[in-house]
């Protein structure tokens, strides 16, 4: 009898260290926030500054090597507590992701995410790329864990185009460990922001250079992997570049000087082919692994496929080939790309010292920000290239 209890026990343990492995939404507990004096003293939706003011609740979901996950937990907004020795502090063992709800147009009680099944697959690689544990998690268990964030601090979203909720999703490794190792426990967390639109009064092209010895990302590197690290090697070059009238860098690399990525945005060029003589729509590809796979970029490059009103392609173009362009004025619009813009128009590339002018905001980026914000507010009827990219909460 005695033996067969214990060995029941020990079955019910074992299923149990089981369960506890992977996230999972049904073990979620909520605390709430009683204090509502944030929710009332924030600022005034138009006074909104980007990632300044943090909404109510965050999620917390820790992962150990003994217990796997442990329950996801909603709970008030809060400093955390971590030892100082904590990994992701000494080896930039850290990733975020960053997404967004959007309270519909039409219906202001109907709250949306935008592709976060992308989002949260770009979170999986980010973390394998940092040898992260944990990583087999179940993709829809987080995104439901998320919605639940959202809906919680559904009063946090405010009314109206160009406004939204940022959802920024982070992993730290919080092992207290000075060795340099792959961690023993993470901290899963997410924390949301109310935003406001980026362009206030119309779009506001930015100003580029390639003019730095600095390099983003290479072949074998970090660069398709959404780590804090990418961002902190670029702070000193962007400071000098801003300090030359210029907004961003456009990151080049390789002895032929190829397009990669701009500031923190994937990179679109439009012009006409020197070979074919047709217009075409070029960003560079994710096969080398030095291209942040942008979500945005990813949409921009289904949607103007699916218009085939011109050639798309996924492929390095070179500085050479766009100041050639430009002589033969061949070239048309430029624009970066991601959540927090959508689309940022280029009005200037500088190159070994001089300016390559692009016509400002033309028809292109005009028609991309259209559709994107179209589907984004539910202003227009999902085209069919877009099948679940609206999940309704
Ligand atoms: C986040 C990011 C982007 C844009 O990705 P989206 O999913 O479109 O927001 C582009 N490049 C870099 C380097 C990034 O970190």
């Amino acid at each position: 009898m005695m033996g067969r209890q214990q060995h029941q026990h020990q079955q019910k343990k074992a299923l149990q260290v089981l369960s506890a492995r992977f996230i999972s939404s049904s073990d979620l507990t909520i605390e709430l926030k009683t204090d509502k004096s944030d929710f009332e003293n924030q600022p005034k939706k138009e006074d909104l500054v980007f990632g300044t003011t943090l909404s109510d609740h965050m999620l917390t979901i820790e992962w150990d090597k003994q217990n796997g996950w442990s329950p996801p937990k909603i709970i008030p907004y809060q400093d955390l507590k971590i030892s100082p020795a904590a990994s992701c502090l000494h080896y930039g063992l850290q990733c975020f992701e960053g997404m967004k709800a959007y309270r519909s147009l039409k219906d202001k009680d109907s709250i949306h995410l935008f592709r976060p099944d992308k989002n949260v697959e770009r979170l999986k690689n980010s973390m394998r790329r940092l040898a992260m544990p944990g990583v087999d998690f179940d993709k829809d268990e987080l995104i439901k864990l998320i919605s639940e964030l959202v809906k919680v601090d559904k009063d946090w979203i405010p009314e109206g185009e160009g406004y939204s909720l940022y959802i920024r999703p982070t992993v730290i490794a919080t092992h207290r460990f000075l060795g340099v190792s792959p961690p023993d426990c993470l901290l899963l967390y997410v924390i949301t922001s109310p935003v406001g639109p980026y362009y206030k009064t119309g779009f506001d092209p930015i100003r580029l250079t390639t003019d730095t010895d600095c390099v983003r990302a290479w072949p074998g590197g970090t660069g398709n992997a959404k780590c804090g690290g990418n961002y902190a090697a670029t702070m000193k070059p962007a400071a000098e570049a801003a300090a030359k009238g210029y907004s961003q860098i456009l990151w080049l690399f390789g002895e032929n000087d190829e397009v990669t990525e701009v500031g923190a945005m994937n990179f679109f060029i439009y012009l006409i082919n020197k070979e074919t003589n047709r217009p075409e729509l070029v960003t560079a590809p994710l096969t080398r692994g030095d291209i942040l796979p942008g979500v945005t970029r990813s949409s921009i490059l289904d949607l103007t496929r699916s218009w085939g009103d011109f050639d798309v392609s996924e492929r390095y173009i070179t500085m050479g080939e766009i100041k050639e362009a430009s002589d033969e004025n061949r070239l048309i619009e430029a624009f970066g790309c991601g959540t927090a813009t959508v689309v940022s128009p280029v009005s200037c590339i500088q190159y070994k010292g001089k300016d390559i002018s692009i016509p400002a905001v033309g028809e292109l980026t005009q028609r991309v920000w259209d559709e994107i914000v179209g589907i984004q507010y539910r202003k227009i009827e999902a085209p069919p290239c877009t099948p679940d990219w609206i999940v309704e909460l």
